[in-house]
């Protein structure tokens, strides 16, 4: 569940179209906190996980911030614990490494969020492997590859979990950046071994970032098939791997999707992936993926699927896409209900199972359709 924490980051990265350039307002978080807690209780619950929704957790560590108000809100949250001792809560949120570093600089406001109950935060990663990208990016973090293993070290002999957020494939990338990128997040979870994996292609354009509005963008072709087609639009979450809209050049498409397709596919070996590629929408003509990516692609599929990946091929993944959609929209449409039988093995779709009207959802969420549409996920975790 998120838990409404703060919004507003101080930072322009390109690509982000969160609440750039603002900055951090906190919400009422004891207010919602003690909410949930209710809830929980009333629904006779014992754990609550929950996503605080800061774009850059310990953003108020950094030069011109009032860490205070960060430790306040932590504060609150230490006490509604004690207030709740019946529940268990796991909390989770993304940062900047260059922040958490500033604010792991104090004991207290370490021992503040272990004691909240803080587990796991994902650190943005995008860029990290060339300074080049970085400053394609904007992310104004050049020395964010050494700011990364630093904050990894401190969360683990803290025993807490770091992710790796990766967005790469920007129009400044080549084939070395691309390749450094591998290496670089294939050495983290390597030498960091509670770290977990969350890899997204670029969407270079999306409405309310930066790079929205550039010149050239605006009545591009890729622009306004976007208007003239709305269904386009799926190709722009994070997840979706790269496709006709975000990369319009061939050969950098199938190459990002290489990269993406093949860090996943090292991270699924070593059981600690956090994120799922979808199939974008794309015509026949403009292929997603060469016979060496869908062989990885098959091998990420057939964890969750293996009855749907024997006869995928290059050509048939879009048609293949289209099947899926159609069938979702038609149940969606006529209202059938999810046959409660379906899936009986996955515990995580009880809750839909027991909202059967939620069609959409149920067959999003359902393992069958994964490997076609993947698993949803938030459109674009930043930081
Ligand atoms: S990606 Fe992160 S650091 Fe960059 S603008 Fe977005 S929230 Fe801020």
């Amino acid at each position: 569940m998120t838990l409404p924490f703060s919004q507003g980051c101080m930072f322009g990265c390109s690509f982000c179209g969160a609440q750039t350039r603002k900055r951090e307002t906190f919400f009422n978080v004891r207010a919602h906190l003690d909410t949930a807690c209710q809830l929980a209780e009333r629904f006779g619950l014992t754990t609550l996980d929950l996503y605080c929704s800061s774009l850059d957790f310990f953003q108020q560590a950094l030069p011109g911030g009032d860490l205070e108000l960060l430790t306040g809100q932590l504060e609150s949250i230490v006490e509604l614990k004690e207030r709740h001792p019946g529940l268990h809560i796991d909390l989770h949120a993304l940062t900047r490494a260059d922040s958490y570093n500033a604010a792991m600089s104090s004991d207290h406001v370490r021992d503040l969020v272990l004691e909240a109950g803080f587990n796991r935060f994902g650190f943005g990663a995008d860029g990290a492997a060339s300074v080049e990208v970085l400053r394609a990016m904007r992310k104004h973090a050049d020395t964010l590859r050494s700011d990364l293993v630093t904050a990894f070290q401190h969360m683990e002999e803290n025993g807490l979990t770091p992710e790796i957020l990766y967005v790469f494939g920007i129009p400044e990338e080549t084939p070395e950046t691309l390749a450094e990128t591998r290496a670089l997040c294939g050495l983290l979870l390597e030498t960091f071994p509670s770290s977990e994996y969350r890899g997204f292609p670029a969407k270079n354009e999306i409405p309310g970032n930066a790079n929205w509005n550039r010149k050239g963008w605006k009545g591009s072709p890729a622009h306004q098939r976007l208007l003239d087609e709305p269904d386009q639009f799926l190709n722009l979450g994070f997840e979706t791997l790269a496709n006709e809209i975000s990369h319009e050049d061939p050969e950098m498409r199938l190459l990002v999707n290489h990269y993406a397709v093949d860090m996943s596919r090292h991270a699924h070996d070593l059981g600690r992936v956090r994120s799922y590629l979808t199939v974008p929408v794309s015509s026949p003509g403009a292929p997603v993926m060469d016979e060496r990516t869908l062989d990885g692609f098959r091998e990420i599929a057939a964890n969750y699927a293996p009855e749907l990946t024997a006869d995928l091929t290059v050509e048939n993944l879009s048609e293949r896409r289209a099947a899926q959609v159609c069938t979702v929209r038609s149940r969606a449409l006529s209202g059938e209900q999810q046959d409660p039988h379906e899936h009986q093995d996955d515990e995580g779709d009880e809750e839909h199972r027991r909202a059967p009207h939620l069609v959409v959802l149920v067959h999003l969420r359902s393992p069958s359709a994964w490997p076609v549409l993947g698993k949803p996920r938030v459109c674009r975790p930043v930081s």
